[in-house]
């Protein structure tokens, strides 16, 4: 279909397919309170078919009424609208060794929160058994149940193969190769469980946080390791086998004879992560073992610290301008443990990316620190989950089970 350009093409012809329950609950996920009429209206539904839909819903509770419209005489129309807190969310960050699991609502609003050490190397079965404990004890202590949860979003620091949730080849996961992680977690919790990788979720997080008009989105994480999570058109890119946004074994310039852990020379990430900026200052006597001593460092003043950091900024910058050629993003956000930190790191990327990049591509385009933080892999588990089972298809799925049942 052609859609013509300047009119609100895609929102038009939605509606104009809107033919279930679930494809009307798409209309109020927005959080607008809306009357019968007005839904009538702007569908071209039929009055009684809009109020049995509504009704549906209502018996869902994935929408709840929201008081009264104003009414020119006579009794009010009654308004509704989208009710987040109809069920929960499980989200989890596995990193390398840290655990975060937190209870969210359906409108990803973060409602208790458990952080831990954990290593991932301990494998899946412990990891995911303290993942399963610390959902358990959250729920309870938020005196909430387990038949409340809608999904459980879990981000793994490895490639995931997104649809059946295995990790593949991940290569600081031991044992994790295959592991079958959905159908482990619902053997606990017999709910949708969704896996991705956590720069992917992170993307998710941090754009749905706090750059929802910002459809065109990237995710670049700097830590241990470097790599990005694309957002094109509002939707996270994958590519064909889930490896998209890799970008941390791109070669760089400076990158020169550095081997990289990967097999190859001058990758970015053999230069710019955080263990190699902390090397790098080795080589002038400086006491830095990781990426934090150097951010440490440079936060107390060390001009060598600083430049490195600097210079690490102007490495990535030099890929990223590539991004900014081909993606044309209008926000790059940089977080992970040195992006979070790294005022420095950012003044490097921007100095090499609006120097090399195209002027349109870079007349509105932002270049941030992470607002998300260290929860943007959470809160980006919780998208995963939102975006799946308040999808069409999963809500009139619901409806229908619960009217059969
Ligand atoms: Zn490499």
């Amino acid at each position: 279909m052609i859609r013509a350009k300047g009119r609100q093409a895609g929102k038009d012809s939605d509606i104009g397919s809107l033919s279930r329950a679930g494809d009307l609950f798409q209309l109020l996920r927005d959080g607008k309170a809306r009357t019968r009429a007005e839904l009538a209206l702007s569908t071209g539904l039929a009055r009684s078919t809009v109020a049995s839909r509504i009704d549906a819903l209502m018996a869902s509770g994935l929408v709840g009424p929201a008081g009264e419209a104003l009414s020119s005489g006579g009794r009010p129309p009654s308004r509704f609208a989208f009710n987040p807190a109809a069920r929960l969310v499980l989200a989890v960050d596995v990193g390398a060794t840290h655990l975060i699991v937190a209870v969210t609502d359906l409108g990803g609003k973060i409602l208790a929160e458990h952080r831990l050490a954990q290593q991932v190397a301990d494998g899946p079965e412990a990891v995911l058994d303290q993942v399963l404990a610390q959902g358990k004890e959250l729920l309870a202590s938020a005196g909430r149940n387990a038949d409340e949860l809608a999904g459980i979003g879990i981000g793994l620091p490895g490639p995931v193969e997104h649809r059946s949730g295995k990790p593949v080849k991940p290569p600081i996961m031991p044992g994790w190769d295959g592991f079958d992680v959905v159908s482990y977690v619902q053997r606990t919790f017999p709910v949708h469980v969704l896996v991705d990788n956590d720069v992917n979720i992170m993307a998710l997080g941090e754009q749905a946080a706090h750059w929802p008009e910002h459809g065109d989105f990237f995710f670049v994480k700097v830590a241990t390791g470097i790599g990005s999570g694309i957002i094109s058109s509002g939707e996270l890119q994958r590519g064909a086998n889930g490896t998209a946004g890799d970008l941390g074994h791109v070669q760089v310039a400076r990158g020169g004879d550095v081997l990289c852990a990967c097999g190859n020379y001058g990758c970015l990430e053999a230069l710019a992560s955080g263990p190699a900026v902390a090397r790098s200052l080795r080589g002038y006597g400086l006491d830095v073992s990781k990426g934090t001593d150097v951010l440490r460092l440079a936060a107390d003043g060390n001009l060598q610290a600083i430049q490195a950091v600097r210079q690490a900024g102007r490495d990535i910058g030099e890929v990223l301008a590539t991004v900014v050629n081909l993606l044309n993003p209008s926000v790059i956000v940089v977080g992970g443990s040195m992006g979070e930190a790294g005022e420095h790191l950012v003044a490097g990327i921007r100095e090499v990316v609006y120097r090399r990049s195209p002027p349109l591509a870079t007349s509105h385009l932002r270049i941030s620190v992470s607002r998300a933080g260290s929860q943007a892999a959470v809160l980006g588990a919780s998208q995963l989950v939102t975006r799946h089972v308040l999808s069409p298809a999963v809500v009139e799925a619901a409806l229908a089970a619960a009217m059969a049942g």
